[in-house]
């Protein structure tokens, strides 16, 4: 067993979850480069994992998914992560919203299920259309000036939604908009085919750009009252504890994974003619190499052993809020802090195109700015510290 797992695949139902997403880690690997630098969307890498059944891991065994837990989601994403941070990601949107909506129940039973049965027999894919150029970040709690409109028994949407990851291919978009009628806020689950909607291609970006996290356009959108799916509280910074978010850090430790990988194997087989042996035995580099282990273990353990607890006491889960933000700052600081050393021990090689680590350098500095912002995470736990 790879040095890096041997402590936290516990069971031989986590053992085969991990075999699975590493098989198809290995091939989305070779394909990370094209869809990066052409900023495409790897429908190939989505073909697999709709082949391989990944998109109804976290449907309820009750509608016939598999109901995986937080702990086994993460570990998937995490692999995946290793061959693809873009595809990790993406696919932890998807997943985690399911799980989420699982969970909370927060949705009609009947819309839900439906969703859900879709999700198994088709394989088909849902995210979230939630940011808005005017709001930034949603969990800041700024109110969408997407609307929605009653006409006759109706639904009118218009607006724009800015950062929808896997736009191009989603079945399902969950558009936030504020109700025109009574200023509330609330969530509309909307098709692909709806008329008027439409996708505008804005995601030219440093980091993972083949999430293409596009623009969505709504202009009179028109859906049936049902589509009216959930009521959503502002600001949704004070929410309540969503662990479905630790999908965010497992991605990003995934691709700080990777980078600490690709050092390794270099300093392993990198023997510059002043030297008598590969850079593997000069001390700097071993110091290196530590630090990033070290920095790994600290952050991984802290991620797993809280979602362990998230899936062994629900009834702690409205406490935990503050732990679940706190791995996220961890995790996505140490992924930049990995990468970096990672990128030193490689040295100018390491700036290549033809070298992933220049990639993950890019790709980890995305994790910053997914929720929650380092700025709301100091601010929940100092405000719980000063309670
Ligand atoms: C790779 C990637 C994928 C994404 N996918 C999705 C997706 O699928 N769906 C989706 O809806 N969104 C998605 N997002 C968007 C994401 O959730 C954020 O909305 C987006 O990154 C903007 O957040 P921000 O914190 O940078 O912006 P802002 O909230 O605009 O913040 C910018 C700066 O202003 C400051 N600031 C702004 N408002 C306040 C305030 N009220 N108080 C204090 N400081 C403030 C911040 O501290 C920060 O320094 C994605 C983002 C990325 C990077």
């Amino acid at each position: 067993m790879n040095e890096l797992y041997h402590l936290f695949l516990r069971t031989e139902r986590e053992r085969n979850l991990y075999e699975r997403a590493r098989n198809l880690a290995e091939r989305f690997q070779k394909r990370a480069r094209w869809h990066d630098e052409h900023a495409e969307f790897p429908f190939e890498n989505f073909d697999d994992l709709k082949e391989a059944r990944f998109l109804s891991l976290t449907v309820p065994k009750s509608y016939g998914g598999e109901e995986i837990s937080l702990y086994e989601f993460l570990l998937i994403q995490e692999t995946i992560a290793q061959g693809d941070g873009a595809t990790a990601l993406s696919l932890g949107w998807h997943l985690g919203i399911i799980m989420n909506l699982a969970e909370t129940k927060k949705w009609p039973l009947s819309v839900f299920e439906r969703i859900c049965r879709e999700v198994v027999e088709k394989q088909i894919l849902l995210n979230s259309a939630h940011s808005e150029e005017a709001t930034g970040s949603p969990a800041r709690g700024g109110k969408p000036e997407t609307t929605a409109e009653h006409r006759s028994g109706r639904w009118v949407i218009s607006g724009r939604k800015t950062f929808t990851s896997l736009a191009p291919a989603l079945d399902y978009f969950i558009v936030s908009a504020t109700i025109q009628e009574t200023g509330e806020v609330g969530n509309f689950l909307i098709p692909k085919t709806a008329a008027g909607l439409k996708i505008e291609k804005t995601w030219d970006t440093l980091g993972m750009r083949a999430t293409r996290s596009d623009d969505v356009i709504l202009e009179n959108v028109e859906v049936e009252e049902e589509a009216l799916v959930e009521m959503l509280s502002l600001p949704k910074a004070k929410s309540h504890a969503q662990g479905w978010l630790l999908h965010i850090p497992a991605c990003y430790l995934g691709i700080a994974i990777a980078a600490r990988n690709e050092a390794i194997a270099f300093a392993k087989t990198y023997q510059p003619n002043s030297l008598s042996h590969p850079i593997a035995e000069v001390p700097e580099v071993q110091r290196k190499i530590a630090q990033m282990d070290i920095h790994l273990m600290a952050a991984r353990h802290f991620m797993y052993s809280i979602a362990d607890q998230w899936d062994r006491y629900p009834e702690k889960r409205a406490q935990m809020k503050e732990e679940l933000a706190a791995v996220k700052y961890i995790a996505t600081n140490t992924a930049v802090d990995v990468v970096d050393l990672a990128m030193r021990i490689v040295g100018g090689k390491s700036l290549f195109a033809e070298n992933p680590l220049q990639r993950h350098y890019r790709d980890v500095r995305a994790g910053l700015h997914n929720p929650p912002a380092d700025d709301i995470t100091v601010s929940i736990v100092a405000g719980r510290a000063l309670q």
